[in-house]
């Protein structure tokens, strides 16, 4: 049973309002439990009884619609028995009246105090004890009716909630939603410098399949493509209706080069597809990465044009917005209107290994995105992903060879970065090959994370101990690796 069903509003509730209620009596006064038992009629109310406190609380938790509670109990005083029942959250909403022959005068205020409903002294009327239970029988229908519709009220309201929010034809956010949505994911770029990216698919001469088939067919389109992208996407990740046969999703979490990669996928997908009616149908898609500071009108717009190239292009590709926001002045660059790392000279250690090693990474990385973009088949990405952590592998042990053969003293943390870094990257290829990892996801780690964060910023720690000859033996280093690779 959960404490929902013990709950004082259930029991009743479900046994309808015909059923008599049950009402507790608890009294360790053998005479006072026979005479309540004559006053309280069977056809108006199941009558229980106890004499200890500790059995009360149990048989309250149990479910009773009132209790007639005495002051002096053998374990727990009734003032005790009843701030208990006030303090459980099942059995908080119990009416508790008090009977008591106590002539103490404060001890009516503090019952009042502890939660008690109603304060009754011995000797009482029958007719009056009797009156008074059925008005707080009587309020407390009226309560639990009133508890009633509110949880309908709220349901309706979430409901609603719900309608307002969302797209009624394809289930996506409606845009009231996405600026909700946007608002948030943009204050959390603001302060923890987390990408976010932007994609605009719009459905390629949607107008024709309206004209051909009808505009029916053209709603069970719409709907079918939402469910096939929703269905893609990650939790993270979100879809909305822009209008009519243009949708935007938000990625949360995602640089431009993951985002670039999440809209191929999808074009590819739908692509693929075959939709009821129409059979075949293709996407063009805008994607764009919020720039540090810029504002949704700007970065939308980015993304439009985007599309719009997409539309003028040829349709059924991806276009992307070609500013990328420069993390730290170091990071990826893009090379015109396409995602790439590319190389700077900045990047050099000035160690001769280490160096060809990083830019046969950025190549490494490049070369899997280029597969990937133009649709290359799943076993040749597969291998160039072993590749690429093959060669990062390698490379972070030479590189840690080289740096203990330079007496580099950060050497400790590098290689437990290095470390934590190869850990990862097996986790993630393992779900990457199991198919329960995308390679979007798995991309944004290997290139963002480990090439281009990694490299390019805890590898510059050290780049001192290369540039300067006298600081460490490079040449010598790198003689020794090579002879050992
Ligand atoms: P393009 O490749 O350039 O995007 O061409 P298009 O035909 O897809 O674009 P256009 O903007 O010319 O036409 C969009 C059509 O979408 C026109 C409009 O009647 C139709 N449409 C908009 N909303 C709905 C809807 O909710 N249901 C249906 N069935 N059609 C819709
Ligand atoms: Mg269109
Ligand atoms: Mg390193």
């Amino acid at each position: 049973m959960t404490d929902k069903d013990l709950s004082p509003d259930g029991p009743l509730a479900e046994a309808g309002d015909r059923a008599p209620p049950r009402i507790l009596v608890v009294d360790d006064d053998p005479t006072s439990l026979t005479l309540l038992g004559e006053i309280l009629d069977p056809r108006d109310f199941t009558v229980i009884f106890c004499t200890r406190g500790q059995e009360a609380l149990k048989l309250a938790r149990e479910g009773v619609d009132l209790l007639l509670l005495d002051y002096q109990l053998p374990d727990l005083d009734g003032l005790e028995v009843c701030r208990r029942l006030k303090a459980d959250p099942v059995t908080t909403n119990l009416p508790v009246i008090f009977i008591t022959a106590n002539q103490d005068p404060l001890l009516e205020a503090k019952s009042l105090e502890a939660g008690a409903v109603d304060f009754v002294t011995k000797p009482y009327s029958a007719a009056v004890l009797r009156a008074r239970l059925k008005t707080h029988m009587a309020i407390q229908h009226a309560l639990r009716r009133l508890r009633n519709t509110h949880q309908a009220l709220q349901k309706a309201y979430d409901a609603l909630e719900d309608l307002a929010s969302t797209d009624k034809l394809t289930g996506a956010w409606n845009r009231r939603r996405l600026a909700d949505a946007v608002a948030n994911e943009m204050e959390r770029l603001k302060r923890y410098d987390h990408p976010l990216s932007l994609i605009i698919l719009d459905i390629d001469f949607f107008k024709k399949i309206n004209d051909t088939h009808g505009h029916m067919t053209g709603d069970q389109v719409l709907a079918a493509l939402a469910a096939l992208v929703q269905s893609s996407l990650r939790v993270t990740d979100a879809l909305a209706r822009w209008g009519g046969e243009e949708f935007v999703i938000l990625t949360a979490n995602a640089t431009l080069p993951a985002a670039t990669l999440m809209a191929e996928r999808l074009r590819a997908s739908i692509a693929r597809t075959v939709f009821p009616t129409v059979q075949h149908l293709t996407v063009s898609l805008g994607v764009a990465e919020c720039l540090p500071g810029e504002d949704w009108e700007s970065w939308f717009k980015r993304a439009d044009a985007a599309l719009y190239r997409a539309k003028t292009q040829g349709r059924n590709q991806v276009q992307v917005a070609p500013e990328r926001p420069e993390r730290a002045g170091l990071g990826e660059n893009v090379g015109a209107g396409f995602v790439q790392l590319v190389w700077h000279p900045a990047y050099e250690s000035g160690q001769p290994l280490i160096d060809r090693q990083h830019r046969g990474l950025f190549a490494d990385a490049n070369g899997l995105l280029t597969a990937v973009l133009s649709a290359r088949p799943a076993d040749e990405v597969a291998s160039l992903v072993d590749t690429l952590i093959q060669d990062v592998v390698q490379h972070f042990k030479d590189e840690e060879a080289l740096l203990a053969a330079a007496g580099y003293p950060g050497f400790a943390d590098h290689a437990a970065i290095h470390r934590q870094l190869v850990e990862k990257a097996g986790v993630l290829v393992g779900h990457f090959h199991a198919g329960t990892l995308g390679v979007g996801e798995l991309f944004q780690f290997l290139a963002h994370d480990v090439v281009a964060r990694h490299m390019l910023r805890a590898d510059r720690e050290f780049f001192p101990y290369f540039a300067d000859p006298d600081a460490a033996p490079a040449a010598g280093a790198e003689a020794t690796v090579q002879a050992a690779i």
